[in-house]
C-alpha cells in the first residue's frame, strides 16, 4: 500500500533515459511526486529539463526506463486505454479541414459514441469554453486563443478526470493569456478536474496551481514542490499581493538552484 484512494499521479524514483546518437539524455532523474485529486499541479523548468517527458509518460507516449509510476492506481497503459486522460499540446493541433465541431467529436467518434450523446457533449464543452455559437467555424477562422479554448474544449468532450496541458498558452500574448488563465482556474472549479500544466512561466504557475513542481536540467528532477496557500478564489489582481510575490520568489529561487547542475 504505497498511494491513497485520491491519488492521481504517482511517481517513486521515476527514470527516464532517451537513447541517441550522441549516447544517453537522461530525460528524468528519480522524480518522486504525488498528485492527487483536484489539485491543479504546474511544472516549471527551462526547456529541456523533461517536462513534456514526464507529461509524455503519464500519457503512456514514453516508456519509463526505471522506478514506478501509477495513474489512479494503473499503469499509464492501463490508463490510457480507460481514457483516465486529456491532453492539450503546446500548439492546438487541430485539423484544419474539419470544423470545430468535427474536430471535438474526434476523438467521441473514434470512442464510439452515439452521435447524440457527440452533439450533446460537443455542446456542454463549447458552453465549458466560452465558445458557443462557433461550431460550425474551421479552426484558421479563429484567433490563436481561440483555436486553444478550442482544443481545450476537445481535450474535455469525453470527461476524462485528469487533463495534460503541455505549455497551452505559451505561444499566446499576454493579454489572450490573462483571459484563458482566468477562465482555466474557473472551469478547473467547476468540473473538479485533476491538472497537470506545463509552463516556463513563473506568473502562470503561482496563478494558477495548488501545488507547483521545479523542475532543473540535466538530469531532469524535481528541485522543489510547492504547496500554494493562495485561496481557491484568484482574481487577476491577486498577483500583486505579498503572498503571491513569496510564492514567485521561492519558485525562482528553485530555478534558480537548479541552474547550478549545469556545467
Ligand atoms: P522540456 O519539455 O522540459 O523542454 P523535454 O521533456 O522535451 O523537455 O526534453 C528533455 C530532454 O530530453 C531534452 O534534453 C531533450 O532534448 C531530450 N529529448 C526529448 N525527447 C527526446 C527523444 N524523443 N529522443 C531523444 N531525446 C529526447
Ligand atoms: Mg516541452
Amino acid at each position: 500500500m504505497t498511494s491513497s484512494d485520491n491519488s492521481v499521479v504517482s511517481a517513486r524514483n521515476l527514470c527516464l533515459t532517451y537513447q541517441t546518437n550522441d549516447g544517453p539524455v537522461h530525460a528524468l532523474s528519480d522524480v518522486d511526486l504525488e498528485v492527487r485529486k483536484g489539485d491543479f499541479v504546474s511544472f516549471i523548468g527551462p526547456s529541456g529539463c523533461g517536462k513534456t517527458t514526464f507529461l509524455r509518460v503519464i500519457a503512456d507516449l514514453e516508456r519509463k526506463t526505471s522506478g514506478d509510476i501509477d495513474i489512479n492506481g494503473m499503469t499509464p497503459e492501463e490508463a490510457r486505454e480507460k481514457r483516465a486522460y486529456g491532453y492539450v499540446f503546446q500548439a492546438p493541433a487541430l485539423y484544419p479541414w474539419r470544423t470545430i465541431e468535427k474536430n471535438i467529436a474526434l476523438p467521441l467518434e473514434i470512442m464510439g459514441y452515439p452521435r447524440e450523446e457527440q452533439k450533446k457533449r460537443i455542446a456542454q464543452t463549447l458552453d465549458l469554453v466560452n465558445l458557443s455559437g462557433f461550431e460550425k467555424k474551421f479552426p484558421w477562422q479563429l484567433s490563436g486563443g481561440m483555436q486553444q479554448r478550442a482544443s481545450i474544449a476537445r481535450a474535455l468532450a469525453f470527461d476524462a478526470d485528469l487533463l495534460l496541458m503541455d505549455e497551452p498558452f505559451g505561444a499566446l500574448d499576454e493579454i489572450v493569456r490573462d483571459h484563458l488563465n482566468e477562465a482555466l482556474l474557473k472551469l478547473w472549479a467547476r468540473t473538479n478536474k485533476t491538472i497537470c500544466f506545463v509552463t516556463h512561466s513563473i506568473p502562470e504557475a503561482v496563478y494558477l496551481s495548488t501545488k507547483i513542481v521545479v523542475m532543473s536540467p540535466r538530469p531532469g528532477r524535481v528541485t522543489d514542490v510547492i504547496e500554494s496557500t493562495l485561496p481557491a478564489e484568484r482574481p487577476l489582481d491577486i498577483r500583486e499581493t505579498p503572498e503571491f510575490l513569496e510564492i514567485a520568489r521561492r519558485v525562482r529561487d528553485g530555478l534558480r538552484a537548479g541552474h547550478s547542475y549545469e556545467e
